[in-house]
């Protein structure tokens, strides 16, 4: 083997490789949900050295087949209920493999104009079908760009939100003052990256009190603290309000913890990771309240719940301003007219790497597959679906529900009325695990108030009513034996 793949070649693998995802798809129910190999074992059945001449194609299918499939977890596997889905469709991988295909490094319009401009319409179509603020759309102040993760989204709305603070100075001169940057219990670790990345540290990262029935942010709490920050001669930077947090799905309350953003100045970041594209059904529109009158920025992630794989979050800006005034540097390489001109948006200047995938096809490829019409039975299918789960959980007095769960999670817990609270999670975890061991299905946990939740996360475009039943069935049995 030598030489580059001919086009002839690369059909025939092409078609080769598609069969097997097709296969993949259509047997996907045989493999154990949770790969069951253990540390190490992948890595010891490859060899330790790159080959020094080149191997046919089949081979790496083979070793595909042999030595990663049972060390792959299957997330699309109609029984994986844990984290939060990372759906993966048709026209996504499709839309993905064109992009793949075409290479281009979309960095600025210049370097392939299409790869801009199909992102900008993508990204206020999806403005428009969540229902989010006209000012979110590119033809008015702000403008959505598609990051690779919320957690890249959250370090680039800190660093807008920096600039705006310190009045641009931090980018000049680096940070010389105290900032701080609010969050609940709740919000996600990346927050306090983002804090570390950006120079504010973990230290000035401020943890506000959550209502303790519904686990959202308390706003007068957050006023507190701010006005105590102020006092002390801190600049409050940003508060981080959270629609659908990863550990319950609760909701920070976006409108009254933006009018204490509004009062002080201070950034409102709303991460909406999972949860914001369920806006695509009107009943479920509710979920922006506040954001179009308070939120600097906002971030929902179609490579979870939107049929679209990874990766693939969106960001909007209220004023994408400050956010293009720090992160904006012209080195003579990268000069060409059309920048200059000022009549083209550079996408580098809204994220952190300068090389840019063209990611918009595959979300491109989802919407027009699905129509809203898809979309919005998507998210109202497996609702329903979750809500179910959580009527039989209701129903069962051996277990305890969390409320509410608006969403496609259930959070619950197996009584162990017998046992202290400690014994009782220690009970819990190892019951998941022995389930997740199994392969059978799939369940993650968190905690909340010290106590161990279980946490079902239903969301595969594969799950159907029967293998929820299938799973409530065994995870009673497993926890009431
Ligand atoms: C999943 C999640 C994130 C992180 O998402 P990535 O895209 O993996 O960085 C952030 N916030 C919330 C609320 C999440 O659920």
């Amino acid at each position: 083997m030598s030489g580059h793949m001919s086009p002839e070649e690369f059909r025939r693998f092409g078609r080769q490789v598609v069969d097997w995802i097709a296969d993949y798809y259509a047997g996907i129910e045989s493999h154990p949900v949770r790969s069951q190999v253990r540390p190490g074992q992948v890595r010891a059945q490859l060899p330790a050295h790159p080959p020094e001449r080149g191997e046919p194609f089949e081979q790496v299918l083979r070793d595909l087949d042999a030595v990663l499939m049972p060390g792959v977890t299957h997330w699309q596997h109609p029984n994986f209920f844990a984290y939060f889905p990372a759906n993966a469709t048709g026209p996504a991988i499709l839309g993905d493999l064109l992009s793949s295909g075409l290479g281009v490094q979309g960095m600025v319009w210049a370097t392939s104009p299409a790869c801009t401009e199909l992102e900008t319409v993508v990204v206020d179509w999806l403005a428009e079908l969540l229902g989010l603020p006209e000012h979110f759309r590119t033809d008015a102040a702000g403008g959505g760009v598609i990051q690779d993760s919320a957690s890249s989204a959250a370090l680039v709305a800190a660093l807008a939100a920096l600039h705006r603070a310190s009045g641009g100075r931090v980018a000049r001169e680096g940070i010389t003052r105290r900032h701080t940057l609010y969050v609940s219990a709740h919000t996600h670790s990346s927050l306090e990256r983002a804090a570390r990345m950006v120079g504010v540290g973990a230290d000035n990262v401020r943890v506000v009190d959550v209502d303790p029935a519904t686990l959202g942010m308390d706003p007068a709490h957050l006023a507190a603290l701010i006005a105590e920050d102020l006092a002390a001669g801190a600049v409050p930077t940003m508060v981080c309000a959270t629609v659908g947090t990863t550990s319950t799905t609760a909701i920070d309350p976006v409108r009254a913890i933006g009018e204490v953003c509004r009062a002080r100045g201070v950034w409102l970041h709303v991460d909406a990771a999972y949860a914001g594209v369920a806006a695509v059904c009107p009943e479920l529109r509710w979920i922006n309240d506040g954001v179009a009158e308070f939120a600097d920025s906002y971030c929902t992630n179609p490579h979870k719940w939107l049929l679209t794989n990874f990766d693939c979050s969106v960001l909007w800006m209220a004023d994408r301003a400050p956010m293009i005034d720090a992160l904006s540097i012209l080195p003579e390489y990268l000069r060409n007219p059309a920048t200059t001109s000022g009549e083209v948006i550079d996408y580098r200047d809204w994220q952190v790497p300068l090389g840019r995938r063209f990611r918009s096809l595959k979300l491109w490829s989802v919407l027009r597959w699905y129509g809203a019409e898809g979309l919005r039975e998507h998210i109202r299918g497996t609702i329903g679906l979750a809500q179910e789960f959580a009527s039989w959980v209701r129903d069962d007095p051996r277990f305890e529900l969390l409320e509410p769960h608006p969403f496609a999670l259930v959070c619950f817990r197996p009584r162990f009325p017998e046992l202290s609270t400690e014994e009782a999670d220690e009970r819990i975890f190892a019951i998941m695990e022995s389930l997740n061991e199994s392969g059978e299905l799939y369940l993650t946990h968190t905690k909340v108030d010290g106590r161990m939740l279980l946490r079902v996360a239903i969301g595969s475009p594969q799950t159907e009513q029967r293998h929820v039943r299938a799973a409530w069935k065994r995870i009673q049995e497993a926890f009431t034996a």
